[in-house]
């Protein structure tokens, strides 16, 4: 009940002639839900996400991620057993064989890829880049999907304002956990959101309910995601100890059963995963940008643009990053 009253009160503040200000996520929050549900979930699940509070955050990463209800929306909500869905992610195609790099398998075979090589320095003057191991390459043209708290120390020269600038630049750190069981009825659902703060993982992911063809038949699989950052929560263990925790809590909460056979455990950190969009974002990202621009270097991807994109959109950076530099 407090939670209607709650939204149906923010509802009509939004709309009325003195809106509230909205300086920061929490304070979106707060204005699009109500206080109780704004705080007693999306921030609580959202600290988890993205490890910083919402009065931290910006809302310039939000797009439809956050599907916003009516009034008559949360009424039915609150009465009616379930509802249409409403997450912003309504359809989506999966590779049958070869888990989602199958998508990539056409360009690998159509372009000359140089792989294992690491950056280690680039000279903007000269124009050369050079890689561990030895190998220098000169270029005309540069295009980086580095990301840029990694990229910009490597720059021959990189003033030391525009380097502090890129440590500001925060990224979430993911330990996936990808476990394999021996039956293949663990969840009804392909993806499952965790907002108990007790609970290690954040979010769930069931890849043979993607395609069968990523298991053994009959198996089925969970993929764990586990948050964390250098900026506001760092990793306070290997990725390995990550394992047995996962493994507890997918007990804790019913998707496996003790009795279960594990066939399969392994952790994997990804060092950039999700950017944070903190108050410190936009100013940092205008120095580092307007300096690559400086030295002409272009950059794309995720982690060159420096935003929320998912696969298909971090793609298309790539291809328009390619098309400035050839107009
Ligand atoms: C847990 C998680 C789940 C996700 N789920 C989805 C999803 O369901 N759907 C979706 O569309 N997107 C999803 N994404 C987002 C998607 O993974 C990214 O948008 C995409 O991978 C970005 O591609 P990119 O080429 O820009 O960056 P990357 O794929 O990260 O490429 C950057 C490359 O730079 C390399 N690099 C770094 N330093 C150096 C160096 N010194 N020298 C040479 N190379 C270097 C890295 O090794 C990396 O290969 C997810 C991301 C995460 C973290």
């Amino acid at each position: 009940m407090e939670c209607i009253k709650d939204f149906s009160e923010a509802e009509r503040a939004l709309n009325s002639d003195n809106p509230p200000a909205i300086n920061n996520y929490e304070d979106w929050l707060r204005a699009s839900f109500g206080d109780t549900f704004a705080t007693r979930f999306p921030m609580v699940y959202g600290k988890r996400y993205h490890t910083t509070d919402a009065a931290n955050m910006s809302t310039d990463w939000l797009g439809p991620r956050l599907y916003t209800p009516d009034l008559d929306e949360v009424l039915r909500g609150a009465v009616a057993p379930s509802q249409s869905d409403v997450h912003y992610v309504d359809n989506f195609r999966y590779p049958t064989h070869g888990g989602f790099a199958a998508y990539l398998q056409r360009f690998f075979e159509a372009s000359d890829l140089r792989l294992d090589h690491t950056l280690v320095s680039v000279d903007p003057v000269e124009r050369v880049a050079q890689f561990s191991g030895g190998t220098a390459i000169a270029y005309e043209r540069l295009i980086s999907s580095v990301p840029l708290p990694v990229l910009i120390p490597m720059i021959d020269g990189a003033p030391s304002d525009v380097v502090a600038a890129s440590a500001r630049l925060a990224c979430t750190e993911c330990v996936v956990v990808n476990v394999g069981v021996g039956r293949d009825d663990i969840s009804p659902a392909q993806w499952r959101y965790f907002y108990d703060e007790d609970i290690f993982f954040v979010r769930l992911s069931f890849p043979h309910l993607l395609s069968p063809k990523t298991v053994p038949d009959g198996c089925g699989s969970v993929q764990a995601e586990c948050y964390f950052s250098d900026k506001y929560r760092p990793l306070d263990r290997s990725a390995d100890e990550c394992i047995q925790p996962v493994i507890d809590d997918l007990v804790r909460t019913g998707i496996l059963d003790e009795s279960d056979e594990i066939l399969f455990a392994e952790a994997r950190p990804i060092k950039y995963a999700n950017v944070i969009f903190d108050l410190e974002r936009a100013a940092a990202l205008e120095t580092v940008h307007g300096y690559l621009r400086d030295v002409g270097v272009t950059w794309c991807g995720r982690y060159g643009d420096w935003e929320y994109s998912w696969t298909d959109q971090a793609f298309v950076s790539g291809e328009e990053a390619a098309q400035t530099l050839l107009t």
